[in-house]
């Protein structure tokens, strides 16, 4: 089985670029550019180099002690949390305004959720002295407030999304209408591995720095650079991407993606888009997607902001279809608890995307010679209003 895409931008029967006649300039040029420019030695070596001083790369991988004790298995954490910014977001930040730069823009746009990718935007247009133009959905303005205050003080222009439910797939669209008006000196940099093609295969290439850290790094603490898991929370699916990537041709490493349920599955407020969904077009791919009868896309759910998308990028409707990942979700509250079971006994506090991964730990049935790998995407800091109530609900049911 074969996990790269076609010279057309295809896992499979997943991906593609459908995409308006106005954006075709945009794309096609993005498309004939991307792999010589990943590939050009001045590009590496400047890549690698913010990656290390500027981001912290690599991250540490996290031999979770008492964690492992609790589920009788040996349990890694990949601290992609302990990154600039706060998660891998930054990660795919660096490598396009590099490119952004290479391809003569000097204006960047991007959407953000939960506010990461936008952060990450914002600190790499600063650094780079671009002009940032971020869109977000006005619910997650407001349920991630101090990511929005971030993106201020980067001196990014944060544009509230008052249309659809007010999510990331709404400001996905606004960012796109802007693109088409302003094709020439723009780059979209997207956030995850969604969008039409080159995107996906783009931003996995950037996210990869994951997993081959990971290998040699497993190989220090094991002996074998391959886990027998690698798990991950699928928003768009991006961390899980740079977390697979390595391991995706080794079929002796089982890997876990992990999508939000939101309130549950069948309760018609959820984000499980594998399990709810079906192949459709959304933002520019061919993938699966949730969607009525007519076509039209369901408004997802999830506690999470970064999950709240009705999509997944093309390679997991590919990995989906074809059994290489298996496919678990987790509801809001089973991501709260594993959020505040990781607090108490590691002294790690997750982000709220993050925590869905370290959710299904329960769920499967690991063996205690197991070498389990849980990619922590980022940290829990812009969470702590969602926490901290949670947190009063657990005490005072503990006290009636
Ligand atoms: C954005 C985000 C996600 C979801 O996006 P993917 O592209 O699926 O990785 C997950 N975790 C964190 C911490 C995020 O910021």
């Amino acid at each position: 089985m074969n996990y790269n895409i076609d010279c057309n931008g295809y896992y499979g029967e997943f991906g593609g670029a459908y995409i308006p006649e106005m954006m075709h300039a945009n794309i096609s040029e993005l498309q004939q550019n991307y792999l010589k420019i990943l590939e050009c030695e001045d590009f590496k070596s400047e890549f690698s180099k913010l990656l290390k001083d500027y981001a912290g790369r690599p991250s540490p991988l996290y031999h979770a002690e008492r964690l492992s004790y609790y589920y009788n298995t040996g349990i890694y954490l990949k601290r992609e949390d302990l990154n600039h910014t706060g998660a891998h977001k930054i990660n795919n930040a660096i490598g396009q305004i590099l490119i952004a730069k290479r391809l003569g823009k000097s204006r960047i746009i991007a959407e953000t959720g939960a506010g990461q990718h936008g952060v990450a935007t914002a600190t790499v247009c600063a650094l780079m002295g671009m002009k940032c133009v971020i869109y977000m959905g006005k619910l997650d303005v407001d349920r991630q407030a101090p990511n929005v205050l971030r993106m201020k003080m980067l001196g990014a222009d944060v544009i509230p999304v008052y249309s659809g439910n007010m999510t990331l797939k709404d400001a996905t669209n606004e960012a796109i209408r802007d693109w088409i008006c302003n094709p020439a000196d723009t780059h979209y940099i997207i956030g995850s591995v969604v969008g039409p093609h080159p995107y996906p295969d783009l931003v996995a290439r950037l996210q990869s720095i994951i997993s081959e850290e990971i290998k040699w790094q497993l190989e220090e603490h094991t002996g074998s650079p391959d886990p027998d898991y690698v798990i991950a929370c699928v928003g768009g699916g991006s961390n899980a991407a740079g977390a697979f990537y390595h391991y995706l041709d080794n079929e002796m490493v089982k890997l876990v993606a992990v999508e939000a349920a939101g309130k549950g599955i069948d309760s018609g407020e959820s984000a499980a888009t594998t399990v709810l969904g079906f192949p459709g077009v959304i933002h520019g791919s061919r993938t699966i997607l949730m969607q009525n009868d007519d076509g039209q896309i369901t408004e997802p759910f999830s506690i999470s902001a970064g999950l709240d998308y009705p999509g997944i990028g093309p390679l997991f409707a590919h990995l989906k279809k074809n059994g290489r990942a298996i496919f678990e979700h987790a509801t809001d509250d089973e991501a709260l608890e594993a959020a505040l079971l990781l607090t108490r006994l590691e002294g790690i506090i997750p982000a709220l995307e993050s925590a869905h991964a370290l959710a299904v730990l329960k769920k499967i049935q690991f063996g205690s010679d197991d070498v389990v790998v849980v990619n922590l995407s980022g940290r829990g800091d812009k969470d702590m209003a969602t926490y901290m109530k949670f947190l009063e609900e657990t005490e005072n049911k503990r006290y009636k």
